[in-house]
């Protein structure tokens, strides 16, 4: 991200969508594109992109990027399709700049090699223009590709995926379904497999998903409306029984209803949304969620972390945490685009919200034994499962410890809750540093640097295992990264949390 000029937010950018300008400069034609003519506009004062098959002229968008216009040059006149999904997939472009319009891409015809040809047909369908690299699997591949089947009884519908994984588990299993249309995702390391039908008949709200955790089986099981005898499954929807990488598959969204709304500090609140009965979604440790909105006729998503009700002073899995709820930590800012919208959100109105992501592994707690957190803000918010899970699950662990930089202490998010988890376990321990003090603070304060953290983070033994998780401002991650690389740590003993 770069400092936008005053007047450039996206707010900013909004408005002049709906100023009534002709943004895209064709007067409000839209023309089909040919290659050639996409590359003759690259310069910043003329810049043409292809997003997904559609062409934007982006030159008025250039000081509103947050990016940066030089990091939209790098697609200026070419498919920057690769471009926007590796640095902000989740950011909907095409309603961000659909006043930019200026047309499709033309089809090219292309000469279908031998064995793919019978399956190309099917993937012109998909897209206008861009035809996307075929992902021909090789046979050892396809040997790990999932499959499905499914069965019947009077009154049930059972859909079997047989993942051919051993350690299934409920955190990597989602399912919708709204109205009759079926979404089950599963995932398989970073791969995503995928049944998506339009049912035969209409099912009952209320879905069950099973596990068979060792063989890899996954039921999910709904209800008939009528008991009547199906003679299909349904019809396959686009992306049905595929099997591809997790980051070449859209995010997925349902409706969430916020169920309450409660204060943590002066300026954030703990947000409770019910997932719909006919969800499975459990949001793995690490992971992040998009929320998505729509601001003044535009489609706005950001990225938030789920939290746990409160944190595990029992531990005990909170008997209300039930996985049919997701809580949010979220600072409401005073002119925040996004959660000044979410804070007008009412009790028992809905919001988006989307499938898991993020690159964080248990596997590197579970093989650690100091456990360090550096955390700014409400960069604490992935904290919170995760010191839920070295406290509780992970028994090689000898030392936790939370270092939580803030402003002033009324900033502190769980402060009580957390000094009270340091008296239930000796391995925890946390501490707090203030970079705005009020005069009677009488512990640490600064800003983080390498001095400060040589004091604050030590190996408990000399070549004892260490994981260093940080999350916070992007500064803030950055520089502590830097110091702990000065102060002889390794790029795998430290773990950032990013989008
Ligand atoms: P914005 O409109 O983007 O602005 C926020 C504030 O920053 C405003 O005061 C604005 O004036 C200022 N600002 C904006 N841009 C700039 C700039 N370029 N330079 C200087 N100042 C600027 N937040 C949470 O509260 N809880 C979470 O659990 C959480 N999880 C996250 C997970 C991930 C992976 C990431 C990347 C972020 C997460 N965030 C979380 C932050 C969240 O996504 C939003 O960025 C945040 O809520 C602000 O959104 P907004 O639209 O309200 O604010
Ligand atoms: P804040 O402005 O209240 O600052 C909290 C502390 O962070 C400060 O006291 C200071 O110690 C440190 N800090 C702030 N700016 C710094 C800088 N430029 N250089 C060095 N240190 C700095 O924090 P906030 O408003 O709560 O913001 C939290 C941030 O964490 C947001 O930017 C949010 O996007 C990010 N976040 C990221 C994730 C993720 O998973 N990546 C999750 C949650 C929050």
């Amino acid at each position: 991200q770069v400092p936008l000029k005053p007047g450039r937010s996206l707010m900013d950018w909004i408005r002049l969508t709906k100023s009534g300008k002709d943004l895209a400069g064709l007067k409000g034609k839209l023309i089909e594109v040919t290659e050639d003519e996409l590359a003759k506009h690259n310069k910043k004062e003329d810049c043409w992109i292809c997003i997904r098959g559609f062409v934007y002229n982006v030159t008025p968008y250039m000081e509103y990027h947050p990016g940066g216009e030089d990091e939209l040059m790098k697609a200026a006149g070419t498919d920057g399709t690769d471009l926007f999904d590796q640095v902000h997939r989740w950011v909907n472009y095409e309603s961000m700049l659909k006043d930019c319009l200026v047309g499709r891409m033309a089809v090219k015809p292309i000469a279908a090699p031998k064995e793919i040809s019978s399956t190309l047909s099917e993937e012109k369908k998909q897209l206008n223009g861009m035809l996307p690299e075929k992902k021909v699997l090789g046979a050892s591949a396809k040997d790990l590709t999932p499959s499905y089947d499914w069965f019947q009884t009077d009154s049930l519908i059972t859909i079997v995926i047989y993942t051919k994984q051993k350690d299934m588990n409920a955190e990597l299993v989602i399912v919708d379904c709204q109205d009759k249309r079926l979404r089950g995702e599963i995932i398989v390391d970073d791969h995503s497999y995928l049944v998506e039908v339009d049912l035969d008949h209409a099912v009952q709200e209320d879905l069950a998903v099973n596990i068979a955790e060792k063989v890899g089986k996954v039921e999910i099981i709904l209800k008939k409306k009528d008991n009547i005898h199906w003679k299909m499954l349904g019809q396959p929807l686009e992306h049905h029984n595929t099997f591809i990488k997790c980051k070449d598959r859209g995010l997925f969204y349902r409706k969430c209803k916020l169920v309450s709304k409660m204060e943590v500090t002066h300026d954030t609140k703990l947000f409770c949304l019910m997932l719909p009965k006919s969800t499975h979604l459990r949001v793995p440790t690490g992971q992040h969620v998009y929320l998505k909105q729509i601001i003044a006729g535009t489609e706005v998503v950001k990225p938030y972390t789920p939290v746990l009700p409160f944190l595990p002073l029992d531990f005990k899995e909170p008997s209300h945490y039930d996985g049919a709820h997701i809580y949010l930590m979220i600072k409401i800012y005073s002119c925040g685009l996004f959660t000044q919208a979410l804070d007008h959100l009412q009790i028992e109105n809905y919001i988006s919200v989307s499938n898991p992501e993020g690159n964080f592994k248990k596997s590197q707690v579970q093989t650690s034994e100091d456990l360090f957190l550096l955390a700014a803000g409400t960069g604490f918010t992935p904290m919170v499962k995760l010191l839920n899970f070295a406290l509780t699950e992970v028994s090689c662990l000898r030392i936790v410890k939370l270092i939580f930089f803030n402003k002033t202490d009324d900033d502190i998010l769980w402060r009580n809750q957390l000094e009270q988890l340091v008296l239930k376990d000796e391995r925890f321990e946390v501490q707090f540093i203030l970079s705005q003090p009020t005069k009677d603070w009488v512990g640490k304060q600064g800003k983080i640097s390498s001095s400060l953290l040589s004091e604050v983070v030590k190996r408990s033994r000399k070549d004892s295992k260490v994981l260093i998780c940080i999350c916070g401002p992007t500064p803030f991650a950055e520089q502590g990264v830097q110091y702990l690389k000065d102060l002889g740590y390794s790029q795998e003993e430290i773990h950032t949390f990013t989008a």
